[in-house]
């Protein structure tokens, strides 16, 4: 069985193109550009609660990094260095091949370097920090929501949560095992957006966190908001509004923003859609039916509850 230090060597130490110093000695070394701010999240993932027993390694790798990238997509920063904290139950060979595979395919395509990390025994656990750069003062904030911007939201929701209930659905698999982080979208979005967020626990808990940050209200129509296709009229509720994972982008704008939004779906390839608009007013998101009248906000996923 390999040693610690042979799982590091093994899997761990592709060498860092944009790092002063990576993985190998007591603390890599980085240099943000000038002019930049480092923007830095960390997640943490534990099998059973945030992806499944025995689930696929290669995904694993894909998801443990690309959570992190969609942070940095919501801060509209570009990602460039991560450390990957790793509990493995054993030194599993073909495990460790497929996740590094996952992990570096993922990486490579958006120039980020893995630059250290730290590797034990342990029931399995991936923790992956990230470092971005953003030029200093323009990060998206979730705090920067005014009354009568638009509320917008990239790509589709409710995939991945409709996967934990129809595995089968290929689509939606893949909508929660390898999600696609909207970092080119997030990085265009700088000086068009004044708030934003990712999708990580369900859409209306989501935008909550921008209300409550920005002290304004929202007025959102559920026939706008872009679905993944699930035929069942609850399900589709739940999925989209409560349903965890998606890695979209929620995000606010002024109505000047509109049309420089509406031209970054073609370059990036994401669609972009507006959904409703921020009011002044306590920070409840209001949502409306095609009538116009209330539909109730379940409660999104929550770690604690
Ligand atoms: P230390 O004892 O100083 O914590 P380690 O022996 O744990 O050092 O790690 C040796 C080197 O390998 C360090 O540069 C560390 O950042 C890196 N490293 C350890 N585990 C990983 C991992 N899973 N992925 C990437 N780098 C790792
Ligand atoms: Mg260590």
């Amino acid at each position: 069985m390999p040693s610690e230090f042979e799982i590091i060597r093994r899997y761990f130490s592709r060498p860092a193109r944009s790092a002063v110093l990576g993985v190998g000695d007591d603390a890599a070394l980085l240099a943000p550009a000038v002019g930049c701010e480092l923007a830095v999240s960390t997640d943490l993932l534990l099998e059973g609660r945030h992806f499944a027993v025995r689930a696929a390694p290669r995904a694993l790798g894909h998801k443990a990094l690309a959570v992190n990238l969609s942070d940095m997509a919501a801060m509209g920063a570009t990602p460039r260095w991560a450390t990957l904290a790793l509990a493995l139950p054993a030194a599993d060979a073909p495990w460790l091949d497929a996740f590094a595979e996952g992990f570096y395919a993922l990486a490579a395509r958006y120039g980020v370097d893995l630059v250290g990390g730290d590797t034990t025994r342990g029931p399995l656990t991936l923790c992956v920090t990230i470092f971005g750069e953003v030029p200093a003062g323009q990060a998206l904030l979730r705090s920067g929501a005014r009354p009568g911007d638009d509320v917008w939201v990239s790509g589709e929701l409710g995939g991945a949560a409709f996967a934990l209930e129809h595995p089968e659905n290929a689509a939606a698999a893949n909508r929660l095992h390898e999600p696609e982080p909207r970092v080119a979208l997030g990085e265009r979005l700088r000086g068009l957006a004044s708030a934003a967020i990712d999708v990580s626990d369900g859409f209306a808990q989501d935008l909550g966190h921008i209300l409550e940050r920005s002290g304004v209200g929202a007025e959102v129509r559920y026939a706008e908001l872009p679905k993944f296709p699930i035929r069942d009229a609850a399900l589709e509720r739940r999925c989209v509004l409560a349903g965890g994972d998606d890695y979209e982008l929620a995000f606010t704008a002024p109505v000047a923003a509109r049309a420089g939004i509406e031209a970054l779906a073609g370059p990036i390839g994401v669609a972009v859609t507006r959904v409703g608009a921020i009011e002044a007013g306590p920070a409840r998101l209001r949502l409306l039916d095609a009538q116009g009248h209330d539909l109730d906000v379940a409660p999104g996923f929550d770690h604690f509850a």
